[in-house]
């Protein structure tokens, strides 16, 4: 059915973007936008050196840089970065790095209201999106807050051209899943899905090319902007089977999160391709081929992408748990939820097998 023939609701959050090579060194500018004057600027470990060139480019704005920003935000890293927030007098947060980094200035901004600068650097999209999921005591819960949506993103390719190719592939991966999924949504509109389909383009485009050259620096901004445009998606609309099982191999059996979603991708809209042919169609079309379970394999195959949960840490005999985990709470998709099918799913995701194989 046409869109027009329905009734939708779009919302869309007051963000503002800032895209372009070097982008980054008017952090200072935009702090001061935002009239703040004492910036904590936030990394993970392995980022510290820029976050701490960041704090030297900023000068007196700075007021502090943590660098303990870790996977899946653990509660008490956010209570550490709190203390840290009272001690230095900090009005804003400035958050430097991939998911991992933004998801801890969501964690502070859920507590304080702080306002957040995002400098991604990755393609995983957390900066477009008033989500946050946090880990106590080994679960993982999601929540969606208009507090926690980043208030300004900088998007600078320079700092996205050091992600290791391996990382890149994956990651592009996990932006692909929400603009997919993002398709079929319950609460999809047409602007998101032509973000949707627009951010696919951007990665088939520019993904082969940042492999064959991870410096090139406008290959790498479109990636950038792919990532935009599927994070937004990730933002404005539900997310199904593939987000679901994700979130419970990442959670219940600590698989990587980017790897896991590169993996599982291509066989969850297999899952429901047949349930949604015609919402599905641009996928094959962006990627080439007739099905978009079969083209999304392809395209994660060519680009070097991991296929075999068996790979990345997942146990043979975990996998009827998995199948159990996942059909345990109800939610929607556009298929019915079968725990034999899904277990099917996972045992091809396991071996690496072609979707629907
Ligand atoms: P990540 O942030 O954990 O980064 C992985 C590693 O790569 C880290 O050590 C990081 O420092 C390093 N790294 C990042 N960018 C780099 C670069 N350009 N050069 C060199 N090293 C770099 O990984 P991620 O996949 O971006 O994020 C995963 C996390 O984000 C998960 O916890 C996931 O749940 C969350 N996430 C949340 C949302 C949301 O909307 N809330 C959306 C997507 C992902």
């Amino acid at each position: 059915m046409s869109y027009f023939q329905r009734e939708f609701v779009a919302n869309s959050a007051a963000v503002r973007v800032r895209f372009g090579p070097g982008v980054r060194h008017e952090i200072g500018a935009e702090i001061e936008r935002l009239g703040a004057k004492r910036a904590l600027i936030l990394s993970t470990p392995q980022q510290a050196e820029t976050a701490l060139a960041f704090a030297e480019d900023v000068g007196a704005r700075a007021a502090g840089v943590f660098t303990r920003a870790t996977m899946h935000t653990p509660v008490s890293v956010t209570e550490e970065a709190l203390n840290h927030v009272a001690e230095v007098g900090a009005d804003c947060v400035v958050a430097v790095g991939g998911g991992s980094t933004t998801g801890l200035g969501k964690a502070i901004a859920y507590r304080t209201d702080l306002p957040q600068i995002v400098v991604p650097t990755t393609y995983a999209g957390s900066e477009a999106t008033p989500i946050l999921g946090q880990t106590e005591k080994r679960q993982k819960v999601t929540l969606k807050d208009p507090k926690v949506q980043p208030e300004v993103i900088l998007y600078d390719a320079e700092l996205v051209a050091t992600l290791p190719v391996p990382m890149t592939v994956t990651s592009a991966l996990n932006a692909i899943a929400h603009a997919a999924e993002g398709l079929y949504a319950q609460d999809r509109n047409p602007l998101s899905t032509a973000l949707a389909i627009e951010g696919m383009r951007a990665f088939a485009t520019a993904l082969p090319r940042v492999i064959d050259a991870p410096g090139d620096l406008d290959a790498r901004g479109e990636t950038l902007y792919g990532a935009w445009l599927c994070g937004t998606v990730l933002g404005q609309v539900g997310m199904a089977l593939h987000h679901k099982l994700c979130h419970t191999l990442g959670g219940s059996f600590d698989l990587p999160h980017a790897e896991t979603h590169a993996i599982v991708l291509p066989h969850a809209i297999a899952y429901n391709a047949a349930a949604v042919p015609d919402l599905l169609a641009p996928v094959a079309q962006v990627f080439g081929g007739d099905a978009p379970g079969a083209a999304l394999h392809d395209y994660a195959t060519s680009s070097g992408a991991p296929l075999r949960l068996a790979d990345i840490g997942m146990a043979e005999d975990d996998l009827d748990r998995a199948a159990d985990l996942a059909v345990k709470n109800a939610y929607w998709n556009p298929a019915p939820i079968e725990r034999d099918r899904i277990a099917g799913l996972l045992q091809a995701a396991f071996h690496g097998r072609a979707p629907g194989t």
